[in-house]
């Protein structure tokens, strides 16, 4: 059994939840830091079945803890949820038994299967959506299933189709290796949504591919390179007439503890580094090291996305990818930018409610 004599005096006087430390309407506390005394200590405690009373010292201050509540304090949190620690790291074979579907009817009148598509976005970093209407603008709504597309300079949504004076390699045929979208953005959006409104083109299929995975085996297979990544800031750009857009981060992004948390790799936008010569020349050797794990073939997760397909995915950690097309067929996605608290905020409703 717990007693409140197991946590430090300054930790529980934060915590406690008394009228006057917090807003009974909203559980916000009313203090900050400095407000508590430097010397606060327990003088006492008293417990009756599950209200534990700690009087404090030196002001007598005196708060009724739940014990149930204390005793699940005692084990490590298991955080957010953001970094490698919390997701099901996969390779291609992984979907040999298919890939985490839902029809979109089904998605909508069922909240054990929204659940459920939800889940595997937070999990696995991706699901794809069947049966969706295939009419222009659909992606915005699917966004607003589970949250709110982010506007970019790029408008609301973006149309992925060949165009006559493309912008970006993305509006050609050509293929597309495997890249996470817009780095060069702070924050980067952290989900993405592709639609495929027609796609009659020879080739033109999708590609994902697990970054924390990699990241994991470069990590296992040559730390050091592992470690030039989490910690050499690389500037990524984009601009045209009108935008300006740079952000200098690694490829790697680790938590506080070590864990990985982000993965950028997009060769398109990334600009030159200004490090001294040995730096530079150790960073190269390490992001090559990084590509070659992400260019093997077992790792990159192949599929094709049929009109009414909508992919949601993880932009922080998965990597997307393209084999060319016929230029000549017809290919048109529309594609948004959304964020990953509100899909983990509407599934954490949803399962608290089920
Ligand atoms: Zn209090």
């Amino acid at each position: 059994m717990t007693t409140a004599t197991a946590f430090p005096p300054v930790w529980l006087r934060d915590n406690c939840p008394c009228e006057r430390c917090r807003d009974p309407r909203n559980g916000q506390k009313l203090f900050g830091i400095t407000d508590l005394p430097a010397d606060l200590t327990v003088r006492d405690t008293s417990t009756v079945a599950d209200a534990v009373t700690v009087t404090f010292g030196p002001d007598g201050h005196q708060g009724v803890f739940s014990r149930a509540w204390l005793d699940a304090q005692t084990s490590r949190s298991a955080g957010d949820g953001r970094t490698e620690t919390a997701k099901q790291l996969w390779r291609a074979a992984d979907f040999d038994g298919g890939l985490p579907v839902a029809e979109w009817d089904a998605y909508l009148a069922d909240d054990g299967e929204r659940s459920r598509v939800l889940r595997a976005v937070r999990d696995l970093g991706f699901a794809v959506l069947h049966g969706t209407p295939t009419e222009e603008e659909t992606v915005l709504a699917i966004a607003r299933t589970f949250g709110f597309p982010r506007e970019t300079n790029y408008g609301t949504l973006f149309d992925v189709r060949v165009e006559p004076n493309p912008s970006n390699l993305a509006f050609t045929g050509m293929r597309i290796a495997p890249h996470t979208d817009n780095p060069y953005r702070d924050p980067v959006p952290t989900l993405q949504l592709l639609h495929c409104l027609t796609n009659a083109a020879e080739g033109g299929d999708s590609g994902l591919l697990d970054g924390f995975a990699a990241a994991a085996l470069l990590r296992e297979e040559d730390e050091a390179a592992f470690r030039i990544l989490t910690t050499t800031l690389v500037p990524f750009a984009w601009s045209d007439a009108t935008t300006s857009l740079r952000a200098d981060r690694p490829l790697i992004d680790v938590d506080a503890e070590g864990h990985v948390r982000e993965v950028r790799f997009n060769n398109r936008s990334m600009q030159a580094l200004r490090l001294p010569p040995d730096a530079t020349t150790a960073f190269y050797t390490a992001y090559r090291r990084f590509a070659e794990i992400i260019a093997r073939p077992e790792l990159l997760l192949t599929f094709r996305l049929d009109p009414g397909d909508c992919v949601v995915f993880d932009n922080t950690r998965l990597l997307h990818a393209r084999t060319a097309f016929a230029e000549s067929g017809a290919r048109h996605l529309q594609g948004c930018y959304a964020d990953l608290d509100a899909l983990t905020s509407t599934l954490r409703i949803l399962e608290e409610s089920a």
